[in-house]
Formats: C-alpha cells, sequence, structure tokens
C-alpha cells in the first residue's frame, strides 16, 4: 500500500455504491490517490516489483493477461502479462487510421497494418524511462489500477487494467511521457474525472494511464472577455463556485465528478444542454500533446473561427484518441438574473414526452428540461436527498432561467402547455436549497438507483435519440415494455435534447431474465433507428 496511506480504500466504491445517502460527489473520494509528497516518497521498492517475476516476455502479448482484479494475489507486474496488440488507445496513427480503413473498407492494396504494441520489456524501459526522467510520477499500485482501470458504474468494462498509472505535473511532462510511450510503443489513455459511462477511458490492451491529478488549477481568468484558461482536471462544479463571483458560469453539467479534460474528451452534454448546448460549444482553444510527444496549439483566445482548420472541433469528442489535452481555454456565460426550478407531473409518460415535445416546437426558452418516470420518482424519494417526498408519476423536471420577467413569461406559458396535456400538478422548488437539492437528486440518479441494486444483479443504461417529434412515440412503448419485465426499469433523460436513457437491473447470469432484457432492448434500438434516431448501447459483460 506504497501508495494509499488515507484512510479510504478502493473497496469503499462498491460499499458506498449500496449506500442510499451520501452520495459522493466525486469518485476520486472513493479511493487514494497519492498526494504529491506521497509520490516524492515512491520509490525503489514498488517500481522492483516491475522488474521481479511474472513478466510475459512474449513481444506483443500472446499470453492473456491474469487481471489484478480477479486475483487478489497477483502482484502489479501481472498487469504487464500481456503487451497490447491491436488496439492503440491514443495515437494519432491509430485514429487516422481508422478512419483511413473505414473509409477504405474494400480496398486491399490500401489496407491499414493494425498498429503494433511495444513487449513487455519495452513497456518496463518505458516506465524506468520516465522515471529517470520525471522523478516518481508513475504507480503501479494494486488499487491504483483497478480505480483507472474498472468502473462500477460504466455499463461496459475492459477484462484488463492499465500496466501503470502517470501523474504529470506540466504539458512538458505530458509531452516527455508521450515521447517516450512512443519510442517503447505503449499505449496512453488519459483519464480527468472517470465519470464516463461507457468504457471510455478503459485501457482495453494495457498501456500507461496518464491521470492529471497534479493538473488541477484555473491558470486564467478573464472576466472581461468571458474565459477562463483550466488545466485537464478542474472539475466542472468546483470551477463554477471558484469563479462565482465573477457574474460568469460554466454551463456544460455532466456528471457530478467529471473533469474538464474528459468532458473535452467526450464531447459530453448536460441537463444545460437544451438551452446552453454541448461541450463543442464551449471550447475555445486547447494544448494537446501529440501522441510522439509534439505539443500544439489549436488557435488563440479571440472566438473567430473561420480562420484556418477547425482544429479545435477535431480533438473534442475524440476520447483521448488524437491527442492529449493538457490545458483548454472555455467561454463562459453570464449567471441568470434568476433561476426557478419547477416540477411537473403528468399520468401519463406519453403526456410528458408530448409536453416536452411542443414546448420545444414553440421555443419557449428554458434552460434544461428532463423526464423521470414513475419509477425514478420512487428512486429519488427512497434515496431521500430532498426534504419532501415527491409523487411517483411521470414527471417532467424544468429550469427557468433568465431575466425576472422572462422567466416568468417562460412558466406561464409552460404551464398553459402542460394543463393542455393533462398535468396534474405544477409545484416550484420553495427556495434555493430546495431547488439545489431537487437537482442534485436528478444528477444523482444514478448512483440511487446502484445503491438500490440487489447483490448479483447489473445494471445496463442506455441512451437512445429520435427526432423530437417522434419522442411520446417511443418514449411511451418502452416504458410499456419495460413496464411488463416486471424488473427495476426506468426511463429518464435530457428530453429537451431529444434523448433519453433506459435503466435496467437485471441478472445477466439468469439467461431467461436476460433474453427478456435485450428483447426488449434491441426492439428498442431498431424502433430508434427506423425514427431516424441514434443510440450508444452495449450489452454488459457478464460478471
Ligand atoms: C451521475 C452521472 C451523470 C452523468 N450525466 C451525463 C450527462 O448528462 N451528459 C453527458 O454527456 N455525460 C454524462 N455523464 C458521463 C460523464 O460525466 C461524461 O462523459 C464526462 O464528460 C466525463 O468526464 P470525466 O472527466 O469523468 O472523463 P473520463 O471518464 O476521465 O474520460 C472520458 C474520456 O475522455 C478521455 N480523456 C480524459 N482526459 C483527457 C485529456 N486530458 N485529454 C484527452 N482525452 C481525455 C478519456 O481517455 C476518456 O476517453 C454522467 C455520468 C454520471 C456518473
Amino acid at each position: 500500500m506504497l501508495l494509499r496511506s488515507c484512510s479510504l480504500n478502493p473497496r469503499n466504491m462498491r460499499a458506498f455504491s449500496r449506500s442510499p445517502r451520501g452520495f459522493p460527489t466525486n469518485p476520486r473520494e472513493l479511493y487514494c490517490r497519492p498526494t504529491f509528497s506521497q509520490l516524492e516518497r515512491l520509490s525503489g521498492p514498488r517500481f522492483a516489483r516491475l522488474n521481479s517475476s511474472h513478466a510475459n516476455s512474449d513481444s506483443n502479448g500472446s499470453e492473456r493477461q491474469k487481471s489484478t482484479r480477479n486475483s487478489g494475489s497477483s502482484t502489479s507486474f501481472a498487469s504487464f502479462g500481456t503487451a497490447g496488440r491491436t488496439f492503440l488507445v491514443s495515437t494519432l496513427a491509430a485514429g487516422l487510421g481508422y478512419t483511413f480503413a473505414a473509409l477504405n473498407q474494400t480496398s486491399e492494396s490500401q489496407k491499414v497494418e493494425q498498429p503494433q504494441y511495444g513487449s513487455t520489456q519495452d513497456y518496463q524501459r518505458a516506465i524506468a524511462e520516465i522515471q529517470a526522467t520525471l522523478g516518481d510520477v508513475i504507480s503501479t499500485d494494486e488499487g491504483d489500477l483497478e480505480a483507472h482501470g474498472f468502473s462500477e458504474w460504466s455499463s461496459v468494462n475492459a477484462d484488463r487494467l492499465p500496466v501503470a498509472i502517470a501523474y504529470p505535473h506540466s504539458t512538458d511532462d505530458v509531452s516527455e511521457i508521450a515521447k517516450i510511450c512512443h519510442k517503447y510503443k505503449m499505449p496512453m489513455v488519459p483519464y480527468s474525472g472517470g465519470s464516463s459511462l461507457e468504457a471510455n477511458f478503459a485501457a482495453s490492451h494495457g498501456g500507461l494511464t496518464i491521470d492529471f491529478a497534479f493538473m488541477n488549477r484555473i491558470i486564467e481568468l478573464h472576466e472581461d472577455d468571458m474565459d477562463v484558461v483550466v488545466q485537464p482536471s478542474v472539475q466542472w462544479m468546483e470551477l463554477n463556485e471558484k469563479i462565482k463571483d465573477s457574474g460568469l458560469f460554466f454551463p456544460v453539467d455532466p456528471g457530478p465528478s467529471a473533469m474538464i479534460g474528459g468532458m473535452i474528451g467526450t464531447n459530453c452534454s448536460g441537463t444545460n444542454a437544451v438551452r446552453y448546448g454541448t461541450m463543442k460549444d464551449w471550447v475555445i482553444n486547447l494544448t494537446v500533446v501529440l501522441a510522439d510527444g509534439r505539443i500544439v496549439k489549436t488557435r488563440r483566445r479571440p472566438r473567430k473561427t473561420s480562420a484556418g482548420y477547425n482544429l479545435t472541433g477535431m480533438f473534442v469528442g475524440s476520447e483521448g484518441t488524437l491527442g492529449i489535452i493538457t490545458e483548454a481555454t472555455l467561454r463562459l456565460a453570464p449567471v441568470p438574473e434568476e433561476t426557478r426550478v419547477g416540477v411537473v407531473t403528468f399520468p401519463t409518460i406519453r403526456d410528458a414526452a408530448s409536453t416536452a415535445m411542443q414546448l420545444i416546437r414553440k421555443g419557449i426558452t428554458v434552460q434544461c428540461m428532463e423526464i423521470l418516470d414513475d419509477v425514478q420518482m420512487d428512486v429519488i424519494n427512497r434515496a431521500g436527498g430532498t426534504e419532501r417526498t415527491w409523487k411517483t408519476l411521470p414527471t417532467l423536471f424544468f429550469k427557468f432561467s433568465g431575466t425576472r420577467a422572462g422567466v416568468a413569461d417562460s412558466i406561464n406559458l409552460t404551464e398553459g402547455l402542460a394543463k393542455q396535456n393533462n398535468a396534474e400538478s405544477f409545484e416550484f422548488a420553495r427556495n434555493e436549497r430546495e431547488a439545489h437539492d431537487l437537482w442534485s437528486a436528478r444528477k444523482q440518479s444514478l448512483w440511487s438507483m446502484l445503491a438500490l441494486r440487489k447483490e448479483g444483479s447489473q445494471v445496463w443504461s442506455t441512451d437512445v435519440a429520435v427526432p423530437i417529434s417522434r419522442l411520446p412515440d417511443i418514449i411511451e412503448i418502452t416504458k410499456e415494455e419495460l413496464d411488463n419485465l416486471g424488473l427495476f426499469a426506468s426511463v429518464l433523460g435530457h428530453i429537451g435534447d431529444g434523448n433519453f436513457h433506459t435503466c435496467l437491473l437485471y441478472d445477466r447470469k439468469d439467461s431467461g431474465e436476460t433474453e427478456r432484457v435485450e428483447k426488449v432492448v434491441y426492439d428498442m434500438i431498431d424502433r430508434a433507428l427506423e425514427m431516424d434516431g441514434s443510440c450508444t448501447v452495449k450489452p454488459p459483460p457478464v460478471s
């Protein structure tokens, strides 16, 4: 336990997720990352383990790596068992290669070779060289590897872990790390908040995860220009807290623990997307370390976007495959004069979805519009994060913001529309505290659900988007089929964005149950595609 001298340990992650209360605002609280001084103390013994036994010296890894997760006795060196073979996570070459291959599938002569990785020995040399160049910035603590390679919140996880974690302090450090990894063909996976839900940061083929824990500074705030320059490990909620006196805020709001690097990596959205758009709309420029260690800046601070290639846009949403973001300039928005949070219940989910669709169609200004079915409202009540007990009915959550008069106008129009769609009640948060609690409850619904999970059951969350006019149809039929399963299955989502999620808890080892669940999910996907929609759905593996 060289790296973990504080009282929390990774096992708390599971214990925590069963607890219905006290959701972590940051998954990093669930395991202990090394502090600067702890890293300074790391040296010989831990590194000696890398050079000790269990090595698989086979170049490009012919033998399956033994996951440290499944073998309590394995050393961190077991993670070196297989050098990643076919899938390069963080090289520009891979990204370009993929695009090229995808566009040229039929042409034999133009086939792009799969990326090749270094051997186990190459990785050892890479790590030794990083240590020699930058000092003790590498961790191979088993808990640390697990925390960076596995997420209980994710529907899917890779069956292996990174072989080591690097903790750089600056763009130059990242550049040195990349140069060395490039030299030894060691894949790199950037890691920020670790809150992504689709194995985005999984080290599918081992390699080095780069965690920016020490790159968490707000570098410059330009109030008059309404922008801010930050390092990748700045958490968006923390950013807003720190700049609140400026009258500005950063409006993109994904998972509470997400950080800027990962938010750019995923081009995330959030509850505010209906009014403020997604991450791509808020990034002005980036400092990026390329796979071979070169440092590029995508543009300067002016907002004009038509001068030259849109390099910034290329990196936003590239999930760490095209480069490693070490600094970002972000636009900021003025804090609205007034914000009100309202909750409207409906007799059916179709009524709720129809209201949402009509509201968008009429151009009524809302900051957020979220749909939650009766099951989700029950989860919020059971989690107990708010003082009130909410009706367990299909519900729309609204945030209205703007000038006082504008907010009053939007609320009037929304109330009228909701009534036309059989709304049962329209309630407002009574004060700021209640508004905050209510919105937090929505944001933490995933954790609330996991807390209610029975031993052995798995979560399968899906993400479907259709053109807004089809939302009521697809949500209604999906909800009916979910209810018929007789399992914990719910509908929720950023309906203002034409998007909803289903969340199912089921036992994947029960083949009958799995078959029924898969049928509902795949039928939903077929329906979404028939409606010209899209989806990101992967079945979780049996655990
Ligand atoms: C409760 C909850 C609610 C959520 N709600 C939403 C939502 O409403 N909308 C939404 O879009 N998402 C949502 N998410 C998912 C998640 O919060 C987002 O995907 C978020 O953008 C991930 O940020 P992160 O810092 O945790 O990134 P990570 O998980 O650390 O990484 C995400 C990806 O970015 C890459 N990456 C990380 N850092 C860098 C870097 N410096 N340079 C280049 N690439 C990098 C990683 O390799 C990975 O591919 C939610 C998650 C939770 C747990």
